[in-house]
């Protein structure tokens, strides 16, 4: 069976609070996209997994965050350009349309404030600050989290994750974004397929196929009315290659990068193609906790509910032996 799974960023505001110049068309795009993401997967019952910045499932806060590790400055944002902008730093109404969903949607962590894991000013202290904050406010929604998605895909401080139950995460794509990605890909025949791998750490690791929007500007003008959409051709030949090969095809984008009606479309041509394959072909769709699951059911590991064969023998718990 082949499965492709759809990821998204869903971040309003904290995508950008730490550019000097944030790009107004995605930021203020961010809003819109989500309810429109919305509609569609519910249109296509396409379940998918939302990686949601943890600050964004607050109900208020004092702009200062004073005993969160961050560094001077990283909340400054929240007191003056977007002081009175509510909407980019909270999105609780957002995330209640996305319970509410008619679709069983994988609520994931995108970190707290979008602190990027791979820097070298990232120590482990703010890493795990991040993760506990995420997974509390979480909880306090009455939701856990298995899942995390790196802020810019900037993998860093592994080791943390499970330490706050996260089972899995995104890795980073094997394909190219954009031209190259679509070089690679038809002129040098490139799979678009990724696997799933478990790391040292225990996590399974869901590669990213393909961003979708990885190829913009006037290259996309030009292209689009060439060829068509590009990356719809791209996504159709993923999808495919699922089916045909029982792989896993795995797309992302941002809810902001549905920034005007032919972005829409884009999704829209890409889940219809994918829920016509999927009643025609060996085809599911998952999320990337599922994929997880899955992956820890065939190695014996089902989250730490199984007795490890030391409390079956009721003997002392050996931990590794679950792994
Ligand atoms: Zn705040
Ligand atoms: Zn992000």
């Amino acid at each position: 069976m082949g499965s492709v799974v759809v990821s998204l960023d869903a971040e309003l505001g904290w995508g950008f609070h730490d550019l000097a110049e944030p790009p107004t068309e995605r930021v203020e795009a961010g809003r819109r996209g989500w309810s429109t993401c919305l509609d569609l997967f519910a249109e296509y019952d396409v379940p998918a997994t939302w990686a949601v910045v943890g600050h964004l499932m607050l109900e208020s806060c004092d702009g200062r965050h004073a005993d969160h590790p961050a560094p001077e400055g990283w909340f400054r944002r929240e007191r003056t350009d977007w002081k009175d902008r509510k909407d980019l730093r909270f999105g609780a109404d957002l995330v209640d349309a996305l319970l509410d969903s008619e679709v069983d949607h994988e609520v994931a962590s995108h970190s707290f404030s979008h602190v990027l894991f791979g820097r070298p000013e990232t120590d482990r202290v703010l890493a795990a600050a991040e993760l506990e904050r995420s997974v509390e406010i979480a909880d306090e929604w009455g939701l856990s989290i298995e899942t995390f998605v790196f802020p810019r895909n900037d993998v860093g401080h592994l080791d943390v994750l499970p330490e706050y139950g996260i089972r899995a995460y995104r890795g980073a794509s094997p394909t190219r974004d954009g031209v190259r990605g679509i070089f690679d890909t038809t002129v040098r025949n490139r799979s678009l397929l990724v696997e799933p791998t478990v790391d040292d750490h225990g996590l399974v690791n869901v590669p990213a196929s393909l961003f979708l929007f990885g190829f913009e500007g006037p290259v996309r003008t030009v292209t689009e009315s060439v060829w068509g959409d590009p990356m719809v051709v791209q996504a159709r030949r993923g999808i495919d290659e699922a089916a045909q090969r029982d792989g896993l095809f795995h797309v992302w984008f941002h809810p902001n990068n549905l920034t005007n009606p032919r972005d829409d479309k884009r999704l829209r041509a890409i889940l219809s193609y994918l829920d016509r394959k999927r009643r025609t072909s060996p085809l599911e769709v998952e999320t990337i906790g599922e994929v997880a699951r899955r992956i820890d059911q065939a190695r014996g590991v089902d989250g730490g509910s199984i007795p490890s064969s030391g409390e079956v023998d009721g003997a002392t718990t050996n931990p590794d032996s679950r792994v």
